[in-house]
């Protein structure tokens, strides 16, 4: 069964859009010459972008599969993305087909794709709104009419949290979707880095900013508060391509992206 929170809010193709320059770097097809035109700026800074692009969709892969083969059955995605095969339902109804997923991201080209997060298996059950992570009462109230709040949810905040600003208070949106949630449910979060190459990230965020999304990467010691209060899986935060590595991945050379999975005790 699948749901759709419909908002008909217009394209912008004026300037570029975070969810369409990350579509760019992963191959995709749903991106406009404004945002490529960014996207080739921060290549040139940065040459290894597209292979952080995949490395951190295939923490996304690896990440779900590795909670649904633990018996998380419920996930709630922040910052879903342009649908990208395999998106997260279709990885987490491979293990658990009567898995739930609610999908939430702000930019309105990803509801204008929603129809791909949707077709999930029979058995299970995916939504998707169109809402900002920093309002989580509003996604929380959404979820709640496809989730069960008794039973463990896995919070997915996948590359998400840099697009949130310091006085935005990151962390503290983060521990707002979690605090409903009972003990046993999950976060699983990635984050960009800019411990290996400080000097571009000034120029990246300019280029962002332009766009009207400022990006901020953080350093290891600013990502693990995330996590506070809850207890790291093994191996912690680590690179994403070391974050427990398998035999599927196309991106193993390190890139400048932490991950890491948690369960709330
Ligand atoms: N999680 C996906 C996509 C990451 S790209 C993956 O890892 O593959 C970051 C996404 O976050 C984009 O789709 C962008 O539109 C969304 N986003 C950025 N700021 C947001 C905000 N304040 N609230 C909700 N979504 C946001």
């Amino acid at each position: 069964m699948t749901e759709l929170n419909f908002d008909a809010s217009e394209i912008d193709t004026s300037a570029p859009h975070s969810a369409r320059m990350y579509d760019f770097f992963l191959g995709g097809k749903d991106n406009y010459r404004v945002d490529w035109e960014a996207a080739e700026k921060i290549q040139v800074l940065m040459p290894q972008v597209k292979e952080t692009a995949r490395a951190n969709r295939e923490f996304m892969h690896r990440a779900s599969r590795f909670l649904a083969s633990h018996g998380v059955a419920q996930f709630l995605d922040v910052g879903t993305g342009i649908p990208t095969e395999p998106n997260l339902h279709q990885v987490v109804q491979a293990v658990i087909p009567g898995a739930r997923v609610v999908y939430a991201d702000n930019d309105p080209i990803v509801l204008r794709h929603a129809e791909a997060l949707l077709a999930g298996a029979p058995e299970g059950r995916t939504a998707y709104a169109q809402a900002d992570v920093k309002e989580p009462g509003k996604i929380l109230s959404f979820a709640r009419d496809y989730l069960d709040f008794d039973q463990p949810i896995a919070l997915s905040v996948i590359a998400l949290m840099p697009f949130i600003l310091d006085e935005e208070d990151p962390y503290g949106l983060v521990a707002q979707l979690l605090e409903p949630m009972v003990a046993g449910s999950y976060l699983m979060l990635s984050h960009v880095t800019s411990e290996f190459d400080p000097a571009i990230w000034d120029r990246i965020d300019a280029i962002y900013r332009a766009g009207g999304t400022p990006v901020r990467a953080r350093h290891r010691e600013e990502i693990l508060p995330f996590f506070d209060g809850l207890d790291l899986c093994d191996p912690g935060l680590t690179l994403v391509t070391q974050w427990r590595p398998d035999s599927d991945m196309r991106i193993t050379e390190p890139v400048a992206v932490y991950a890491g999975v948690a369960r709330k005790a």
